[in-house]
């Protein structure tokens, strides 16, 4: 079983919060114990794991990756949004979190974020639940 569900970005670049709604998708798999692979079926948005207490965190990642890969580089890519396949490429497409007890076994200051790098757009991810 593939569980899916969506993120309505609302700015041009922004991490979004999906430690719930992951927790939601082991919740609903009824997997106590295993590994959770959180999935994103796309090519301008990606899956990162960090710090989601001091949303500071989130500003510095977001201006520093722009210093990285700026917006305007001479890209060749028609489509005008190179810099944001780099920088979902940079962040991943997916993430595998440890399963315990039902829920995401993750470290205190952790947080799993969907990254948006070319929105604002509605968009994917998967989840799926393997016991272990
Ligand atoms: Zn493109």
């Amino acid at each position: 079983m593939v569980y899916e569900f969506e993120v309505t970005t609302r700015q041009n670049m922004e991490f979004v919060d999906i430690t719930h709604k992951a927790n939601e998708m082991v919740s609903k798999s009824g997997m106590e114990n295993g590994v959770c692979f959180i999935f994103v079926p796309h090519t301008t948005a990606a899956v990162t794991i960090n710090e989601n207490a001091d949303p500071d965190v989130v500003f510095d990642m977001l201006k520093e990756l722009n210093k990285i890969v700026p917006i305007e580089d001479q890209y060749r890519h028609m489509e005008g949004n190179s810099a944001a396949h780099i920088k979902a490429s940079l962040m991943g497409f997916s993430e595998q979190v440890i399963v315990h007890n039902g829920k995401l076994k993750l470290g205190t200051w952790q947080g799993i974020y969907f990254t948006e790098f070319d929105g604002p757009r509605r968009r994917k991810v998967y989840v799926k639940v393997l016991k272990g």
